[in-house]
C-alpha cells in the first residue's frame, strides 16, 4: 500500500552540507517529505546547519526543518584544542526555535580517528550541554557499545536519539531500557543486515525514528548513488514491511515521534 497522504520525517541529514539544500529540499517536498532534522558533526557543520535552516525555514514554511549541534567522535581529538569551546557558545547563543539537539556525539572505535579518552571526555561533556539545555542528546556509537551504556547509565536523565541503529534485538532491548527514540536508516535495508531488521521489527512503533543520515548509507534499491532525504520513506516502508503493518502506520508514528522527540 503506498503512503500517499502521509508525510515522512527524515530525522538525521547532513543536507546543509549539500551544494544546493534547497534543491535538496524542494525535490524532498515534491516526494512526501515533510521535515527533516540537519545534524552537526563538527564546529563548521553546526553552524552551517543554523544557517541553512535560518534561511531554508522562510523558503520552505510548511515544512519542519530543524537543527543539532554536535561534534562527532570522529572530531574528539581536534576538537579539545580549542573548537569544543566555540561550538558549546554557539549552542548556548542560538535560537531554541531552530537548535533542537546536542549530538551527533558518541563513541566510534570502529574507525578510531580520536584516541578513546579524548572521545570519551568530548561526548561526556555533550551529555553535560544537552541537560543544562534540556535538549535531547543525538547518539553515534559503533563498535562501542559497552562504553556507550556505561555513559549513559551515568546520566540517567538524559533524553535519548539513538542514531542510525546499527545493532540487533539485544542492543535495541538495552537502548529501550533509557528514556529513548531509536532511528533506523538505510542500513535495514541491507541483505547482511538481518540481526538490525530483527530489531527494527522488535522495536515499538511508539520508540521508533527513521532516518536517511544522506548523504550517506544510500538504502536498496539506490545503493552506490548519493542519499537523498526523501528516500526516508525506504526505510520506513521496509520497516513496515517487516511489521506487516501499512506504510500509513510508520509514516504518521515515526512523525509525530520525532516531533515529540525534539520538542519540534
Ligand atoms: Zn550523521
Amino acid at each position: 500500500m503506498p503512503s500517499e497522504g502521509s508525510l515522512w520525517f527524515d530525522s538525521h541529514c547532513h543536507i546543509q552540507e549539500d551544494p544546493d539544500p534547497a534543491s535538496t529540499l524542494a525535490l524532498g517536498i515534491a516526494n512526501g517529505l515533510g521535515g527533516a532534522v540537519l545534524v552537526g558533526t563538527t564546529l563548521a557543520t553546526t553552524q552551517l546547519a543554523l544557517e541553512v535552516a535560518e534561511e531554508l525555514r522562510l523558503e520552505f514554511r510548511d515544512f519542519s526543518l530543524v537543527t543539532t549541534g554536535g561534534i562527532h567522535p570522529h572530531d574528539a581529538t581536534e576538537a579539545l584544542k580549542g573548537d569544543y569551546e566555540k561550538f558549546e557558545k554557539v549552542v548556548r547563543t542560538s535560537s531554541r526555535e531552530i537548535l533542537k539537539g546536542i549530538g551527533e556525539c558518541g563513541l566510534d572505535y570502529f574507525y578510531d580517528y580520536s584516541d578513546h579518552g579524548s572521545q570519551r571526555e568530548i561526548f561526556i561533556r555533550q551529555i553535560e550541554l544537552a541537560n543544562s539545555t534540556s535538549l535531547p542528546l543525538v547518539i553515534h556509537t559503533r563498535d562501542a557499545w559497552d562504553d556507550t551504556f556505561a555513559i549513559l547509565a551515568d546520566h540517567a536523565d538524559t533524553k535519548l536519539v539513538f542514531h542510525c541503529f546499527t545493532g540487533g534485538p539485544e542492543e535495541l532491548d538495552k537502548c529501550l531500557e533509557f528514556d529513548s527514540v531509536v532511528s533506523f536508516s538505510g542500513i535495514v535495508t541491507f541483505k547482511k543486515s538481518q540481526e538490525n531488521a530483527a530489531a527494527a521489527k522488535k522495536c515499538p512503533l511508539s520508540r521508533l525514528l527513521v532516518e536517511t543520515d544522506s548523504p550517506y548509507l544510500t538504502p536498496v534499491p539506490f545503493r552506490g548513488q548519493r542519499n537523498l532525504p526523501q528516500y526516508v520513506k525506504l526505510v520506513g516502508e521496509f520497516i513496515a514491511d517487516l511489521k506487516g503493518i501499512d506504510y500509513e502506520s510508520v509514516a504518521d508514528a515515526t512523525f509525530a515521534n520525532t516531533i515529540r522527540a525534539f520538542g519540534i
